[in-house]
């Protein structure tokens, strides 16, 4: 079978909150000023009470409103496929499938967040959502999901990547969204950074910092997080959920499961759901990440900020420090220096694994899957490729038939440049 699709009344009814089934209870965020634990109504003038409600929900199972399944239905359930023609390529016995979040409108699985949090927002009476975008997916996502149910957007994109992708802010402005290079002078924070380095190339951690402070300041205004928080990677289970489906209709088990990590939340979407199980049956769950932001591998696990001003409250984090500005690599989506408390505290506890992995290792991979599969990844998603790979080169090593399922994040149509700067000799590993 070459791929597995389920039907619209077949996708989950329900998201899976992993904070009952932590190893120890989280650390709490504390307050960036007083360090104290948050209380819900420090959250309440940037996020939607239902989301700060789900940010602390102790309950296993959360509803998925109608109206959010009903935006779903508009690409969801996504595929799950068998990368026969790669594992032919690699003469491996291993088995290996990803779930196809590429399928969605902005291209990647940032939509299924995206349009539960404008959902909430609008909800609520709130009008103009504001957000960072790193490599433009998260804020395309949003621009998307804010459409469809009649909010504004305003979008602090990484000066980087602005100038490196414009078709995302091209993408972003043709849903209807703002679209403003950060560092910028529309902030406090932006103003202050650009005086001391005109030329900084952004981060996002300063980009979250304006999007933040612009929320704060204006009454009928939200901000929108992209990946990091609970309810962000509560939302992305519905990926780890159908795959679960999907894998059981053919009768088949992971032995590994492989998702790269910026913040986590499409690696915890997927690997989330399988969690209880994997621990009793002995199954591998790799979190990869670049070696240019390490932050797993390489991080310290603390209480740290969110963003680079410190606006944000502290999480208990694997973090290579807030101030931390990493080397602009095309995946500019793992470029952050912190990561999701729930999946950081999972790799302390051994359960889920880490590894770092080179640019241009990740682009090889990368090139492969478009020569086998045909779908050419993002720079993200090339780095779970490039582990896929080598785990399922091992297992031809050792003659194992492993069965290997990874997240496929989105893809890389609006990431050409990267390819170009990789196919003629120009990217360069740091
Ligand atoms: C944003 C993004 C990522 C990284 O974000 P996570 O929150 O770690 O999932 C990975 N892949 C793609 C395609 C992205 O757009």
């Amino acid at each position: 079978m070459r791929k597995v699709l389920l039907s619209e009344d077949e996708m989950p009814t329900h998201w899976y909150n992993i904070l009952p089934d932590l190893p120890e209870p989280l650390p709490p965020p504390l307050h960036p000023v007083t360090k104290e634990p948050v209380k819900p109504e420090d959250l309440k003038p940037i996020f939607p009470m239902a989301l700060i409600k789900q940010e602390f929900a102790e309950d296993r199972w959360i509803k998925i409103p109608e109206e959010v399944r009903e935006v779903y239905a508009l690409w969801r359930p996504t595929p799950l496929i068998r990368a026969e023609r790669l594992e032919k390529a690699l003469k491996t016995p291993a088995r290996i499938y990803f779930k196809y979040e590429g399928a969605s409108p902005p291209g990647s699985h940032k939509p299924n967040t995206a349009v539960a949090q404008a959902y909430y927002n609008a909800k609520e009476g709130i009008e103009r959502l504001t957000t960072e975008t790193g490599a433009g997916q998260w804020g395309s996502a949003l621009c998307f999901a804010t459409k469809l149910f009649d909010l504004k957007c305003t979008v602090y994109m990484v000066k980087v990547s602005y100038h490196q992708k414009p078709y995302r802010r091209v993408l972003m402005e043709t849903w209807g969204g703002e679209v403003i290079p950060s560092p910028s002078d529309r902030t406090e924070v932006g103003r202050k950074i650009l005086e001391q380095d005109p030329n900084n190339p952004g981060s996002l951690g300063i980009a979250i910092s304006e999007a933040i402070e612009d929320a704060v300041k204006h009454d009928d205004t939200n901000y929108s997080l992209g990946s990091v928080l609970n309810h962000v990677l509560l939302h992305q289970t519905i990926i780890g959920l159908e795959a679960k489906k999907q894998l059981e209709v053919i009768d088949e088990k992971p032995d590994i499961i492989v998702g790269c990590v910026g913040g986590g939340s499409n690696f915890a979407g997927l690997c989330y759901p399988f969690i209880r199980d994997a621990r009793k049956d002995g199954v591998r769950i790799i979190a990869v990440e670049p070696t240019a932001c390490p932050t797993l591998t390489k991080g310290e696990y603390k209480y740290d900020y969110g963003d680079t001003a410190g606006l944000t409250p502290l999480l208990k984090m694997f973090t290579l420090g807030h101030d931390f500005i990493p080397p602009p690599i095309h995946a500019g989506g793992l470029r952050y220096h912190g990561d999701a408390p729930t999946l950081c505290m999972l790799v302390k506890h051994g359960i889920i694994e880490a590894r770092a992995v080179s640019q241009i290792s990740t682009f090889e991979a990368g090139v492969m899957f478009a020569r086998t599969e045909g779908i050419v990844p993002a720079p993200e998603t090339n780095h779970a490729i490039r582990v896929v790979i080598d785990e399922a080169l091992k297992a031809k090593e050792r003659g194992e038939e492993k069965v290997i399922l990874f997240n496929f994040s989105g893809h890389g149509l609006l990431d050409l440049q990267a390819y170009d700067d990789f196919l003629y000799g120009r990217l360069k590993d740091t």
